[in-house]
């Protein structure tokens, strides 16, 4: 029996730079009992993955993605899982998504020009043509940028990118997230999906009063669940999810965030997900 799942992933869909396919096999041959597939702000790897999936008997495949939205304090990233990609609440809420990356973009290559770096856009869609074969209908992403930066020898790395440039506060960055959180949780379920807050490590939040009042008004617009194991978390931060998941009546999940080489400090199945470790509505569903 397969014990471990690894529920939040990255393909070359978004930023990741393995093939949603080439993601499902290295899924199988690590021996994991179930992967989610969650692309940033896309579902256009999902049916390659379900279709790879059927290869392997013993790995479970569960749709999902990973939403940037807004919240009154920054932004936020929202994981569905299980929904319905075709429906007119997800087709509308992916809509959205593509049409703030579309402006975003070359707003950003606008504000590196500006600062004298000789970058356009075909720079920026070669990076992504390398990585996924095409530019096709995933997400176009600061990542791609970042590369695009890198190969015309303007930054030395990704962190030096997103450090010196693209990065939150950075002189070129470009804010994107519009689409409140609570609109994306309706979303999700008019979808059919389930809503799982992703990294709760990574609100911006000034103290823990603060925290747990954003949890609770996410609850109070349908959250369903709490990512308490993260590639990102600490074994005290993982325990401390968990235990106040429990609390506030939360399902509780789990992944690494894995991104391929994009991230290689994540490795896909790390921290280790137990099955059992799954509760709510995606254990009863998948698991
Ligand atoms: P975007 O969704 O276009 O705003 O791009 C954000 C993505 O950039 C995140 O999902 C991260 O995976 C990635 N990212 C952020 N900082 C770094 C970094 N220093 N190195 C590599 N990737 C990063
Ligand atoms: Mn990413
Ligand atoms: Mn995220
Ligand atoms: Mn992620």
């Amino acid at each position: 029996m397969r014990r471990f799942v690894d529920l939040h992933t990255h393909s070359s869909a978004s930023d990741g730079n393995l093939t949603p396919a080439e993601l499902v096999a290295y899924a199988d041959a690590q021996g994991l009992a179930a992967i989610a597939l969650t692309d940033h702000d896309t579902t256009s790897g999902l049916g390659e993955a379900g279709r790879a999936a059927e290869a392997f008997p013993e790995l479970r495949f569960i749709p999902g993605v990973e939403v940037s939205a807004r919240f009154p304090n920054g932004t936020l990233h929202m994981l569905g899982y299980d929904f319905d990609a075709d429906s007119p609440a997800m087709r509308n809420l992916i809509g959205q998504l593509v049409e703030c990356r579309a402006d975003r973009n070359p707003k950003i290559v606008e504000n590196l020009q500006a600062m004298g770096i000789d970058i356009s856009m075909a720079d920026v869609e070669a990076v992504v043509v390398e990585l996924r074969g095409g530019v096709g209908d995933g997400v176009i992403s600061r990542v791609h940028i970042a590369k695009a930066l890198c190969s015309r020898g303007a930054v030395r790395s990704l962190d030096d990118a997103f450090a010196r440039y693209i990065g939150a506060g950075a002189p070129a960055f470009v804010e994107k997230d519009r689409t409140p959180a609570v609109e994306v949780i309706g979303a999700i379920h008019d979808a059919g999906g389930v809503a799982v807050l992703a990294h709760p490590s990574q609100l911006a939040c000034a103290n823990h009063a603060q925290f747990e009042r954003v949890l609770r008004d996410l609850i109070h617009a349908g959250l369903d669940g709490l990512e308490a194991y993260h590639g990102m978390h600490t074994p005290e931060q993982i325990r401390l999810y968990r235990a106040m998941a429990r609390r506030l009546g939360l399902a509780i999940t789990g992944g690494s965030d894995y991104h391929g080489r994009t991230k290689p400090e994540v490795s896909l199945g790390r921290p280790r997900v137990p099955v059992a470790a799954i509760t709510g509505e995606l254990a009863t569903r998948f698991l």
